[in-house]
């Protein structure tokens, strides 16, 4: 937790906040913090800036916050990402959410097994919490969107050509004979396929809609191992 993430429900006062739970924990054990010690604080979707530490219990610490400083700016970044088995899929949200992408679909493919829809991980405050994870890691206090397409066919047909308006769309189907292209740094949507990739039906319908197949050559990567490759590819955020 390189920032703590404040909600509206922290505040007792304009800049007074009060932690509970895994925050008071991180800056008692991780961090060490003493009465008077300075830490980073942002406000979700909100400025970001410092809390001093005016009172510190077993139960709770009290924050005066001041915060004055813009989080970082986004990725242009839509991804639509065919559901991941839940294991990887709190990691792979996390790391999202780190990267800077701000709006992500999880979309339906025939090689998502219906049971992944079932996992407890894609309730409100499970996103809520995992994005949460990967916004503090980042120093970032914008709240990525999270849309939920569990049919395909519609999606596809009715939805993705709206969406990939005005950008550039690329989808990552190892094979193809297009590399994916570097230093894009341009509005883009990007779809990623399952773990058994998606299918010559689907890859053909995402064309269909406005995508560009393209590879990142002869090695198959794991999800969420293609969503920062494919990021530090596209971008050059890190510079
Ligand atoms: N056997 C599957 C296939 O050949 O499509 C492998 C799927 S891979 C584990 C999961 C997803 O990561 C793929 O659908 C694709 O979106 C992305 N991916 C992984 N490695 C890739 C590569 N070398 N080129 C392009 N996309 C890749």
């Amino acid at each position: 937790m390189n920032l703590a993430l404040l909600f509206d429900e922290d505040f007792v006062a304009p800049d007074r906040v009060v932690l509970r739970g895994r925050r008071l924990a991180h800056i008692r054990s991780v961090l060490g913090a003493n009465t008077g010690d300075r830490l980073p604080v942002g406000r979700v979707n909100g400025l970001m800036g410092l809390g001093e530490v005016l009172s510190l219990t077993d139960s709770e610490a009290e924050l005066s916050v001041t915060l004055d400083q813009p989080p970082p700016p986004p990725l242009p970044l839509t991804l639509i990402l065919a559901m991941p088995r839940p294991k990887m899929f709190r990691r792979i949200l996390q790391t999202s959410a780190t990267l800077g992408i701000k709006d992500i679909w999880l979309i339906n493919s025939y090689k998502v097994e219906k049971s992944f829809w079932q996992t407890p991980w894609l309730s409100d405050d499970n996103l809520r919490e995992n994005l949460t994870l990967g916004l503090e890691q980042a120093k970032d206090t914008k709240m990525p969107g999270v849309h939920i397409r569990k049919l395909f066919k519609p999606f596809v047909e009715d939805e993705l050509p709206a969406l990939l308006h005005g950008k550039e769309a690329l989808v990552a189907h190892p094979g193809t004979s297009a590399p994916c292209p570097t230093h894009l740094n341009r509005p883009t949507a990007l779809c990623i396929g399952p773990e058994g990739g998606f299918t010559p039906y689907e890859v053909g319908k995402l064309e269909e809609a406005g995508c560009q197949s393209v590879h990142l050559g002869p090695r198959i990567l794991r999800v969420e191992t293609a969503v920062p490759v494919l990021v530090s590819r596209l971008f050059d955020a890190c510079l």
